[in-house]
């Protein structure tokens, strides 16, 4: 189905999937040790001796004068020890049904050659394969190795306040409540708030950048900062899977089982592909002799079909490529729930933002305060009173302006916030309601249009309209680099979308170069908005979608790709994005994009190259134009290529 048919399919989908992910993995692993073989154990840590020694014996026997059956009986030694691993793992496949493996196909291919008395091309196909498998398993473990380094820089000890002073615990140990000693030059183990000293710490672990930060009794810390200049202690508020450096480590590791739809599809071409070349090779050795004769250069010629058949690497740099994304984005700060969000991000053409918070800073300040038939200070402490719990950057914008307020004659009660539109709240015995014009007029006040520009919070007391506040935002530094990035990256329309008044919304939308502005819109509107996008967009491309992940998280899963910004500190967004930047740095989307397009472009490449190249193999093979030994040297180059291909890809995606 669609996605856009399935609005709320995609999350629910990939968190029962992520479930039973888990859980089979959980049942899995004590008989995942149980049927480990000792003997494959033992190769594998002698990794390079089915390569090293069985290519030593062939150059010793093409020396020795050998006839008759000393010839098979001598190249036996290196045909044995050089397949044995390969066979293996051919069986250890056949157990888990999956045939028609690469390394089944090579020992088909192997023993075929050996059979009509190619020893040293059989021998030396094991050989080469086992060279590409080596240089494909560096090659991950190169990306596994930056991904530890990532998460390597996670806490992974807590100290946690005893009768007897700190005790050393793991942080999935610390339960919310417990009372933390962080020494200076430690990492923060769980999200917690400081209840005693002060201190800067660095965000860089999480967020890939460094950002000094100063914080004192009262702030909220992350897990994974560092606390960098004097001890403090902290009140642990999450357990440790809950906390940001705990829910990183997750999300890093499980994004590598969602395959990219590119890979799902390699591996469907892949194995009518093969399925094809072995019908193929069949027929060419063992029905076409039935016919001609001639049984041996028919074989021949079904073991170089067999060996140009192997899918090659072309499917398996495809998660090579994927995998590099991961690991050179996280480095950055960048984390994705899975590898098709790569995908996603490499195919969008259209790219919506929401305003607040995401193109300008959200952070308000109030530039006029216009009341009617009362005192400036009055407007403000009334707004302040009633917007007393509010996240809203509005909100936080009128409660600065007010200054400190008396509580105990302002008391709140009864607050009721309406996203993307305002609060309403009892202040001691009035209503009072803050928000915008559509807001109050939905409640039957009527509000003029603000003379100046700018965003305004209108304020009503017991029904009557007694003036507004008018406010700013600063535009985020760099929103226009970052949006042109974007353009460079092949995004055609960039959209924009508030809840904003227009007059506020349109000049900024104009000199960022939007192609298109929603302003006056409800989180519902919002999500319409981009609901018609995606069903209004060509074929093979996506739509993303912006934002901090406050209360757009609806959004964020129509869209094929959610990214939210600033995420550290803000589980709704954690939730509802697929990807995650962790800090507000505005290029990073550009820089997220241009790395996927990379790793989509060069997956492509190895996809079509490879399995172009190995269709001329086949042909050539099939028409004994090309020896069985031309052929295996050639696919095992072809193999090599696709994966020094992925070495392209660079965390700044050019
Ligand atoms: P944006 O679409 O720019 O991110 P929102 O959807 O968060 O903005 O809010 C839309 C508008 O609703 C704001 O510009 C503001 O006028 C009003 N609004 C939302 N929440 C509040 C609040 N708590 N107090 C006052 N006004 C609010
Ligand atoms: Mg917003």
């Amino acid at each position: 189905m669609p996605k856009h048919l399935a609005p709320s399919a995609k999350r629910v989908s990939k968190t029962e999937k992520l479930r039973s992910l888990r859980e089979r993995r959980v049942k899995e692993e004590p008989e995942a040790e149980k049927r480990r073989l000792p003997l494959l154990d033992a190769l594998e840590r002698a990794r390079y001796l089915p390569i090293v020694l069985p290519a030593l014996l062939l150059i010793a026997a093409a020396f020795l004068p050998l006839e008759g059956w000393m010839r098979p009986a001598v190249y036996a030694v290196p045909f044995l020890l050089a397949y044995a691993p390969i066979v293996l793992a051919s069986v250890n496949g056949i157990r888990e049904r999956r045939f028609l493996s690469n390394e089944q196909l090579t020992v088909a291919a192997g023993v075929l050659l050996f059979a009509c008395g190619l020893y040293t091309e059989s021998v030396l196909l094991a050989i080469l394969f086992a060279a590409s498998k080596l240089l494909e398993e560096y090659l991950l473990a190169d990306s596994q190795k930056a991904m530890d380094k990532v998460l390597g820089m996670l806490p992974d000890k807590a100290l946690v306040m005893g009768e007897d002073g700190p005790e050393l615990r793991d942080p999935r140990e610390v339960v919310p409540g417990d009372i933390l000693f962080i020494p200076a030059g430690e990492r923060i183990p769980v999200d917690g708030v400081i209840t005693e000293g002060i201190t800067t710490i660095d965000t860089a672990a999480v967020s890939g950048q460094r950002s000094p930060w100063a914080v004192n009794e009262g702030y909220r810390v992350y897990s994974g900062c560092m606390n960098l200049t004097s001890d403090i202690k902290i009140r642990a508020t999450k357990p440790f899977d809950q906390s940001a450096a705990g829910s990183i480590c997750r999300i890093a590791q499980e994004a590598a089982d969602f395959n990219s739809e590119q890979e799902n599809q390699a591996r469907r071409f892949n194995s009518f592909y093969v399925l094809g070349v072995v019908a193929l090779a069949v027929v060419t050795g063992l029905v076409l002799p039935l016919f001609k004769g001639n049984w041996l250069s028919h074989l021949c010629r079904a073991a170089a079909l067999l060996i140009a058949a192997r899918p090659a690497a072309e499917a398996f740099s495809i998660p090579l490529a994927y995998r590099k994304g991961l690991a050179l984005s996280a480095k950055n700060g960048v984390f994705s729930k899975g590898e098709d969000c790569f995908e996603s991000m490499a195919r969008s053409d259209t790219v919506v933002f929401d305003k607040t918070g995401t193109i300008t800073e959200g952070r308000f300040s109030v530039t006029d305060v216009v009341p009617n038939q009362m005192s400036e200070h009055k407007l403000l402490v009334i707004a302040a009173a009633a917007e007393s719990f509010s996240r809203h950057p509005v909100a936080q914008a009128i409660r600065e302006a007010a200054g400190e307020i008396d509580k105990r004659v302002l008391q709140v009660i009864k607050v009721k916030e309406t996203p993307g539109k305002g609060v309403c709240a009892f202040v001691g015995e009035r209503q009072v309601y803050v928000g915008n014009a559509e807001f109050l007029q939905e409640h039957g006040i009527r509000c003029p249009v603000p003379k100046r520009m700018g965003t305004a919070a209108h304020v009503s007391l017991d029904g009557m309209y007694c003036g507004h506040i008018l406010m700013t935002d600063k535009v985020r530094r760099r929103a226009f680099d970052a949006l042109e990035g974007l353009r460079v990256n092949g995004v055609d329309k960039l959209v924009l979308l508030t809840g904003d008044v227009l007059s506020a919304a349109r000049p900024l939308a104009s000199k960022l170069n939007f192609d298109m502005l929603r302003a006056e819109l409800k989180p519902e509107d919002k999500a319409k908005a981009v609901d018609y996008l995606m069903q209004n967009k060509g074929d093979r491309s996506c739509v993303a979608f912006v934002g901090d992940g406050e209360n757009d998280g609806k959004i964020m899963s129509l869209a094929d790709v959610g990214i939210a910004m600033g995420v550290l500190g803000s589980d709704a967004a954690l939730a509802a994005a697929d990807v995650l930047i962790m800090d507000r740095d505005i290029m990073k989307v550009p820089r997220t994009v241009a790395l996927s397009r990379l790793i989509y472009q060069v997956s492509l490449q190895n996809m079509v190259g490879g399995s172009g190249f190995s269709l001329v193999l086949v042909l050539f093979g099939l028409l004994g134009v090309f020896s069985p030994l031309v052929v295996e040297i050639l696919s095992f180059v072809l193999a090599a290529t696709v994966l020094l291909n992925t070495l392209r890809i660079r965390s700044d995606g050019r």
